[in-house]
């Protein structure tokens, strides 16, 4: 079973991701709420555990943003406020269990192995991005154009993708590199340059209409004209 676990206090970061570690689950682990989404919506979990007060995004603006990215990972939530407004505005955002601290470790285990089994986890709901002719499926991580299936590396999946969620918008090649790239724009690299251009001569070679477009000294923008 492999859980996300964002919780930003590291001693409950370690014990819990610990104890799930040793029921032979995989952990991976986020310390702020942007963090925590960007894997969520980058990478297949079983059950997403978050707490709700984080830096950056809470755990409730992670949840509303997955669920509005039709990402349906279920997802348990944990504060220290026993406050039922929380749980409200937790199932509100599309949370689907709740537990609040302090909790017993067992309790938590129960709860999130009664999330991974739930059918809905099974079921994966339709999760494809659209632009033109081309689509692309993120469950099944395949591209096609006009019908025609396009073999994209991960890396040009993820750029694609970055495109395909910011249509007509001009994206600079520090935006990019943030967000694609997750790293800080070095100068002295044109490494984005030269995965557009891959991912260019992969999705508009052969096709009259060109979709990807190069505006120079601002950026690239996905378009059609
Ligand atoms: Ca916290």
């Amino acid at each position: 079973m492999r859980i996300l676990l964002v919780e930003d206090e590291l001693k409950t970061l370690h014990s819990l991701s610990q104890g799930m570690q040793e029921q032979g689950w995989t952990v991976n682990t986020a310390m702020d709420g942007d963090t925590g989404l960007r894997l969520a919506s980058t990478d297949d979990y079983d059950v997403i555990v978050s707490d709700i007060t984080l830096p950056g995004i809470s755990g409730l603006e992670l949840c509303a943003e997955l669920r509005s990215q039709n990402i349906f990972t279920p997802l348990l939530l944990l504060t220290a406020l026993s406050d039922t407004d929380d749980k409200v505005a937790g199932l509100e955002a599309g949370a689907d269990d709740y537990l609040a601290k302090p909790f017993e470790f067992k309790e938590l285990l129960a709860r999130v192995r009664a999330l991974a089994r739930r059918p809905a986890n099974t079921i994966r709901t339709e999760n494809v991005l659209r632009f033109a002719d081309v689509e692309l499926d993120l469950n099944a991580k395949s591209v096609t154009r006009s019908g025609k299936t396009i073999n994209l590396t991960p890396r040009e999946l993820a750029l694609l993708e970055f495109f395909l969620r910011n249509p007509g918008k001009v994206l600079s090649k520090i935006e990019i590199a943030e967000k694609v790239w997750d790293v800080n724009f070095d100068t002295g690299t044109n490494v984005i340059e030269v995965y557009v251009n891959y991912l260019r001569n992969k999705l508009d070679k052969g096709f009259d209409q060109k979709l990807l477009h190069t505006l120079f000294g601002q950026g690239y923008v996905l378009r059609e004209d």
